[in-house]
């Protein structure tokens, strides 16, 4: 069955250096350096995503150059997904 293409982000914050490559990458502009200061003094990205707009691409995890990215698939299948969206 075919799956959805619907992401959604985690920024590991202890390991981000807060170097906004991966808001210069995300085609949809899903990323933001955020306010809060970690436990090395740098601060870590921000994942807002209040309409569902991240397609799972993973470009944020390819352009982090610490690994600070992950990137989850959401599993619905397509069928059902929009299925749940007429009701
Ligand atoms: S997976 Fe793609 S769409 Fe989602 S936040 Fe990362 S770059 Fe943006
Ligand atoms: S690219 Fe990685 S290290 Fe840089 S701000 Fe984004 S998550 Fe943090």
């Amino acid at each position: 069955m075919e799956k959805s293409d619907r992401g959604i982000v985690v920024i590991l914050e202890e390991y981000c250096k807060g170097c906004a490559c991966c808001t210069v990458a995300c085609p949809e502009g899903l990323l933001r350096i955020g306010e809060r200061i970690n436990l090395y003094g740098y601060t870590p990205s921000v994942f807002q995503d209040e309409e569902g707009r991240c397609r799972a691409c993973a470009l944020c995890a390819r352009f982090c150059p610490d690994a600070a990215v992950e990137v989850y698939r959401l599993g619905v299948p397509k069928t059902q997904g929009q299925k749940a969206e007429k009701e």
